[in-house]
């Protein structure tokens, strides 16, 4: 692992270099969904920026642990701990369980996410699966002095944690401010103070999602599963945890307070935020109007696209911004991106047909490119420089295939794996297949295969073969079964 990775610590506001605890791996906890709408375009950011950032790692070695969760309980619909929960509610509109709320909508999420290659989590943990273990840390956190229960329900302390510890240090609040903004807000009877932030609920009477406790029935505060889930999978103490900086605040802040009475001050060591998207903008809201799922982006069936947009192109857009800067999205900016992903992918198209020769120089841009992207991936992700520096070599590729000259053996090995490991690998990007194409496709696949049976029944096995290996060039590879030849791509 010779590059030196920085990274962009929330909590020390400025860049530092990665060290992880344990040399050669990295646990990443990323706060994941609440489950109870489709997918949008607000959830493709945090999907595709830190699905970049582990195949990174993973390309320069690290073994990486990647916890992503799933909120299936315990999120309301007020940050003042008040409302009703998120999801019960949906379920109590649309007459469902739940938990068929719950799993409709990560199936979707999961699909969306797909579309988008990124890759899953290697644990994907969900809050009501470790209502056990919550209710273990808000009985700490009691026994430390730094929450209080009030009929049934248990409060986090604020002003007990605020002897020791600093509550707003990760979001760069000021208590007094946070006093004045929520004065007015109608805040629970039971809390001491408005400030202060619920570990557990007592469910009313019509609440669905209910646990016995030490406090009666009721159900975790949403920021306690996150303390919980990261600590049992990565260890009390771990390397990053993401997420959006809509979450910063209360959501975060609160996790670390948490984690901080129960793990110690320094559990968590390197917080990465990524900004979010606006719309012409605007940010997303329901009330805004221009609210759009990411189904709505790859049909185009909304009134502000124009047409239907690639998963690919998407993830190209998001990778032309750096994860922390803003990100505007607008039907125009998504046209832009599809046409630089085609760009991108035509260098691909004309490196394969330019032919070398052992006495033709290498080229000087060739040489520093691979270094160059590299040093821009690993500085906090600078995706955008890393997408300027391969612009760079597509256009050396075009001038190359241009004049019809070969290019040194080197230069060509070079940008064969710039595409391979940087564009498919740590990017992710594929070229964009037409889906409606698909049928088309299978029925020649298919037509191929009954060549390859017949070569095969007549014993003529160099046929076979030809046909078995120009088919895994294409990326179909095929397996022969007692049942026939079947073939995945
Ligand atoms: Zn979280």
């Amino acid at each position: 692992m010779p590059h030196k990775i920085f990274i962009y610590n929330t909590l020390a506001r400025k860049k530092e270099q990665f060290e992880p605890l344990v040399p050669g791996h990295v646990g990443l906890y990323v706060c994941g969904p609440t489950v109870y709408g489709d997918p949008h375009l607000g959830h493709a950011r945090p999907g595709v920026v830190y699905d970049v950032f582990v195949r990174l790692l993973k390309d320069l070695g690290y073994k990486v642990r990647y916890v992503r969760n799933i909120t299936d309980v315990g999120h309301l619909e007020s940050d003042a701990d008040e409302g009703e929960d998120k999801i019960a509610k949906k379920a109590r509109l649309e007459k469902l369980e739940p938990m068929e709320i719950v799993q409709h909508y990560t199936i979707r999420y999961h699909k969306a996410m797909e579309q988008l290659n990124t890759l899953p989590p290697s644990i994907e943990p969900r809050a009501s699966g470790h209502i056990t273990e919550q209710i273990a840390m808000v009985q700490q956190i009691l026994d430390a002095g730094v929450a209080y229960e009030v009929n049934g329900s248990v409060y986090f302390d604020i002003d007990a944690y605020n002897k020791k510890h600093n509550y707003g240090v990760l979001s760069g609040r000021i208590l007094e401010d946070l006093q004045v903004q929520t004065r007015d807000l109608e805040g629970s009877e039971d809390k001491r103070s408005p400030y202060d932030f619920a570990l557990w609920k007592k469910a009313d009477p019509e609440h669905i999602m209910r646990w016995p406790s030490p406090w009666g029935e009721g159900f975790p505060g949403w920021h306690l599963e996150c303390s919980v889930m990261s600590s049992k999978y990565l260890g009390e103490v771990f390397d990053i945890h993401g997420g959006g900086m809509d979450l910063l605040f209360p959501h975060h802040e609160c996790e670390l307070a948490q984690n901080t009475v129960t793990r110690g001050k320094d559990s968590i060591r390197y917080w990465m935020h990524n900004n979010l998207i606006t719309i012409n903008g605007q940010k997303m809201g329901k009330s805004l109007g221009n609210f759009i799922t990411l189904e709505e982006v790859f049909s185009g069936n909304h009134k502000l696209l124009s047409q239907a947009f690639h998963p690919m192109t998407v993830r190209f857009f998001i990778l032309q911004a750096h994860y922390r800067g803003p990100l505007d999205f607008s039907d125009q900016a998504l046209v832009a991106a599809g046409t630089g992903l085609k760009r991108l992918f035509r260098g691909y198209d004309q490196l394969q047909k330019i032919k070398t020769d052992a006495k033709a120089l290498p080229a000087e841009l060739m040489e520093k490119a691979e270094q160059r992207i590299y040093k821009a991936l690993c500085d906090d992700l600078n995706t955008p420089i890393a997408l300027a520096e391969l612009f760079q070599v597509v256009s050396w590729i075009h001038t190359a295939a241009q004049s019809g000259k070969a290019i040194a053996p080197v230069d060509k090995e070079t940008a064969t794996r710039l595409y391979e490991r940087v564009v498919h690998g740590i990017l992710g990007l594929q070229e964009e297949t037409d889906q409606n194409q698909m049928p088309v496709v299978e029925g020649l696949v298919d037509m191929v295969l009954d060549f390859r049976t017949r070569a095969r029944e007549e014993k003529d096995w160099s046929t076979s073969d030809f046909i078995r290996d120009k088919l895994s060039h294409l990326g179909i590879e095929i397996k022969d079964t007692p049942q026939g030849t079947e073939w995945e791509m």
